[in-house]
């Protein structure tokens, strides 16, 4: 029988709803134990960020776990949200006045419009309370905390408006739903594509990154290995989606669909 060998990352804190767990130095992930996505802090020499913040409802122990790290909610200096969906970005609300708030532009312009459907409101039961977002970032814009130095990557795939932030000196990926431990990937939501997803994933590895930083899951210290399996299961998935399009391929399957779209527009109704 193999010993599954110890996690690398030491757990400072660990109660019923989350857990706190050191990635690196001045590092933090912050673990929920229901849907919503990870949440992380990265203690800079002259500024703090977080990266996500999970649902509405994980609050109150994302409080408890900021105050253990001494770094309570007014010391975050920004909050950068990896993209739209509520689970990274519920809780988003509670920081508005108290720190900037940053979103890839294609982010910022859902939340901003409230786009409902984008943000997967109703699948996460979040409440309608506005998040606005301060800083609307792009490709190449750069994070720089002092001794972190974030480069902002647009790696479009899972959503049109994912970003990963890199850290090229330490080799922290923060990937969010882009990339997770093991090579699992995301899902391709409404705006986003497969195709693109492949581009980024192919544009992750070829970074020198030392350890994964997820939105769901664990923290990983086989970021090369998971970019890997994800991009050859992504090629998986392209295979699969052509094989069903060809299968669909056929005028009797899209007969009721035109059929639908001639009675929308009622073109024999005259
Ligand atoms: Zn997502
Ligand atoms: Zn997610």
């Amino acid at each position: 029988m193999s010993e599954r060998k110890p996690s690398p990352f030491p757990v400072l804190l660990n109660n019923d709803v989350c857990s706190l767990i050191q990635a690196a130095d001045d590092v933090y992930q912050v673990r929920f134990k229901n849907r919503a996505a990870n949440a992380y802090v990265v203690r800079g020499s002259s500024r703090t960020i977080m990266i996500d913040v999970g649902l509405t409802s994980n609050y109150p122990c994302l409080v408890e776990c900021l105050h253990h790290l001494d770094c309570p909610p007014e010391k975050i200096d920004m909050v950068v949200l990896s993209h739209e969906h509520l689970d990274h970005i519920g809780a988003a609300h509670y920081f508005k006045g108290r720190t900037y708030i940053a979103a890839h532009r294609l982010a910022a312009n859902k939340i901003m419009l409230r786009d409902d459907f984008s943000m997967l409101r109703k699948m996460f039961n979040e409440p309608n309370v506005p998040i606005d977002v301060d800083l609307w970032l792009e490709e190449g814009n750069l994070i720089d905390l002092g001794n972190f130095r974030l480069d902002v990557m647009h790696t479009p795939g899972h959503t049109s408006a994912c970003i990963t932030l890199f850290d090229q000196d330490k080799g922290l990926l923060f990937a969010a739903d882009t990339l997770m431990p093991g090579g699992v990937m995301g899902g391709v939501f409404g705006s986003g594509s497969i195709a693109d997803y492949i581009q980024s994933l192919e544009r992750l590895k070829g970074l020198n990154s030392r350890i994964l930083l997820s939105g769901h899951g664990r923290l990983s210290d086989t970021p090369q290995e998971d970019v890997r399996i994800a991009i050859a299961r992504s090629h998986g998935l392209l295979s699969d989606t052509a094989q069903l399009f060809d299968a669909l391929d056929a005028r009797s399957n899209f007969e009721p669909i035109m059929q639908s779209v001639r009675d929308l527009n009622k073109l024999d109704d005259s």
